[in-house]
């Protein structure tokens, strides 16, 4: 084996899609060509399904990639990047996958190329275990704008698992330099806004989450909002709260799943939004993960999160493979990790 080549082990820690997600960013950005085994080797599916070999193939687009096993169900892929070319491209996952997570693997390196790109990215774009439109478009984005790029994010088209169908467009507008991110503190709690939507499912359910939600985070009827959409695609449910302070908004979502009481959907949400609330700190366990590559493809920066997760353990150590960028965890009490980066 070449003594390039970054080796990564898909198994390793939480062992999901994201350790080939990151793996395949760094490896553009760094154009080091990169062999990952074991690929999702923690997940009942392992290999690559169809939103994981759409970021491979959109990895490859973008970098002019040469590439060995990119097949459904493919637990082995060495990926090889020329150059990175910005541009116009279109990704259809042919499933309700992740549109987000398609996203999360171009995206920070689109963020510094040389040219602008335009994204259309079809497949779901409300599914559990991923970023919600919402999320993307309220909390992330934002802070990655904040270092100087110009993203912009439009939902086209809502698409819920299942049934998918939703599209995503995103301009990007790069930076030549990325700045440093420091948020360490979140100042002032300003809005605090629940928003429950259902596609092709009756609106009471959302109207009885809101009222949960409602209860449980004391917040009066006009920061409480059920829409009902009728042009999305396949049955869906979700619940969205966001919390907006000075320095960055918060998203907590919850998915109505068949079974499960739209009541107990509120209540799990509700409990997400109390943890993040009385820990004071800005950035939530989602957020924590999913700054850590564009950071460190950066200028690096600090974060202050209340809960370290597997996932964000995992794609530090992914990132340390590919950069020699410094990457601190230091404990602050019982409810804060601080994460400093370079
Ligand atoms: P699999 O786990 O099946 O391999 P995957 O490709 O969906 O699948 P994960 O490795 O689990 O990937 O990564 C999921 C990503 O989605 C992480 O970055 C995580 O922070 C993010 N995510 C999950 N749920 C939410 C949520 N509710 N809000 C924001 N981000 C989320």
């Amino acid at each position: 084996m070449d003594a390039d080549v970054v080796e990564i082990d898909g198994s390793q820690g939480e062992g999901g899609g994201q350790i080939l997600r990151s793996s395949l960013a760094l490896s553009v950005a760094t154009r080091r060509p990169v062999r990952i085994v074991k690929i999702r080797a923690r997940r009942t599916r392992p290999g690559l399904l169809r939103q994981h070999l759409t970021a491979v193939s959109a990895a490859r687009e973008i970098s002019q990639a040469e590439v060995s096993g990119e097949e459904l169900g493919s637990t082995e892929l060495m990926f090889a990047p020329q150059s990175v070319s910005p541009g116009d491209y279109s990704w259809s996952i042919g499933s309700s996958g992740s549109t987000t997570l398609v996203l999360q693997t171009v995206l920070p390196v689109l963020l510094t190329a040389d040219g602008p790109s335009t994204l259309t990215i079809e497949g779901g774009t409300h599914n559990p275990f991923a970023p919600p439109f919402e999320y993307l478009a309220l909390t992330l984005i934002p802070l990655l704008n904040r270092l100087g790029a110009r993203v912009r994010l439009d939902l086209v088209r809502p698409g819920f698992h299942p049934g998918g169908g939703g599209k995503l467009r995103v301009s990007i507008a790069p930076a030549a330099h990325l700045e440093r991110l420091s948020l360490t503190e979140r100042g002032k709690m300003i809005d605090v806004r629940a928003r429950a939507i259902v596609s092709n499912l009756p609106l009471h359910i959302a109207e009885r989450e809101l009222n949960v939600i409602g209860r449980k985070l004391r917040l009066r009827g006009e920061k409480l909002t059920a829409e009902e959409l009728k042009d999305g695609r396949g049955p869906g449910n979700v619940l969205l709260v966001e919390m907006q302070s000075a320095d960055v908004t918060e998203v907590v979502t919850g998915f109505g799943e068949q079974g499960v009481p739209a009541e107990r959907v509120a209540a799990r949400v509700a409990r997400e939004c109390r943890k993040y609330l009385d820990s004071g700190a800005p950035v939530g366990e989602h957020l924590a993960d999913q700054l850590l590559v564009p950071l460190a493809l950066g200028s690096g920066g600090e974060y202050v999160t209340h809960e370290l997760s597997s996932h964000a353990e995992t794609n530090i150590e992914v990132v340390r493979r590919f950069l020699e960028t410094a990457i601190a965890v230091v404990e602050q009490g019982d409810a804060q990790t601080l994460i400093r980066i370079g």
